[in-house]
């Protein structure tokens, strides 16, 4: 055999070799089976050099060799180590136009599991659109109408959700100027009204629910708001005026006046009730509980 050729430094890879030694093979009897082991033969193939040699700048693979090195890859999962170092060598890179062209298309039709989008929300969390993002999904979103199907949808979803003061404030702000016709105002007032909720609130309170009975929570409660423990004495108007408790119904239903369902609170408090209703009429059905 010729000798190969030396690309890398002086040494010669060297096959390892039998150690000889001057003992006599073990003398195995005809008669004794002798041991079977198994040994695992080493990838003795000595690795060509080539492929390090091709891995220069510029140099790209070959459609076939794209297709091995993907068909390789296929079900493997990268460690949490290595995406990190993926992740970390690609910040502050900048795709081609080209590129996101490509990924676009590649993804076109795919729909992404529920798994996946929580887990993509959970990333996004607390993350905001830049303004200049906003500003473009806005154009992106001009003009475009939402069919009946989604609208239904999204008046559903948003269907007694409390809309925080900000929002509410922005709200008006974009709508200062515009006015509705007397016409448009009565087909969009009481159950015309996309907010309806079933006219909950003209529900009237029970009979029994009076001043009596109400003085009479308060005083069960020690004149105090069962949630924060504020003193009824030290609950005031905006105008410095005394002001009493309020009487909560613990499972809002204003016709259930029992007294188990009844609790006093303050009146920040109280309002804090209006939303996670579910959550609060467990709270106070517990502390009804405890106190009773
Ligand atoms: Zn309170």
């Amino acid at each position: 055999m010729a000798p190969t050729k030396q690309r890398h430094g002086n040494k010669i890879p060297t096959i390892p070799q039998r150690r000889k030694t001057n003992q006599p093979r073990p003398n195995i009897r005809k008669t004794q089976k002798p041991i079977l082991q198994k040994t695992r033969r080493t990838n003795t193939k000595t690795r060509t050099r080539k492929g390090s040699e091709r891995m220069k700048k510029g140099f790209k693979h070959t459609e076939k060799t794209k297709r091995k090195i993907s068909e390789a890859k296929k079900g493997k999962k990268q460690t949490l180590e290595h995406k990190r170092k993926v992740s970390e060598a690609h910040k502050g890179k900048k795709l081609s136009e080209q590129h996101k062209r490509k990924i676009s298309e590649s993804n076109k039709g795919r729909t992404v599991s529920l798994k996946t989008k929580m887990k993509i929300s959970k990333g996004n969390k607390g993350r905001k659109h830049s303004l200049k993002s906003r500003r473009n999904m806005s154009k992106g979103q001009r003009g475009r109408k939402a069919t009946l199907e989604t609208r239904k949808k999204m008046s559903k979803a948003h269907k007694g959700r409390i809309i925080s003061l900000e929002w509410r404030k922005k709200i008006g702000q974009a709508n200062k100027g515009k006015k509705r016709s007397l016409e448009d105002r009565k087909k969009r007032s009481g159950k015309n009204h996309p907010a309806w909720l079933g006219g909950k609130s003209f529900k009237p309170y029970g009979l029994a629910f009076n001043k009596k009975l109400k003085e009479f929570i308060r005083k069960r409660d020690y004149y105090r708001c069962q949630e924060c423990f504020k003193h009824q004495s030290e609950l005031f108007t905006k105008k410095r005026k005394q002001k009493k408790l309020s009487i909560h119904h613990i499972d809002y239903d204003k016709q259930n006046n029992n007294p188990d369902n009844l609790i006093s609170l303050c009146q920040p408090c109280h309002s804090k009730t209006g939303f996670k209703r579910k959550d609060w009429t467990k709270h106070f059905q517990k502390v009804i509980i405890r106190e009773g």
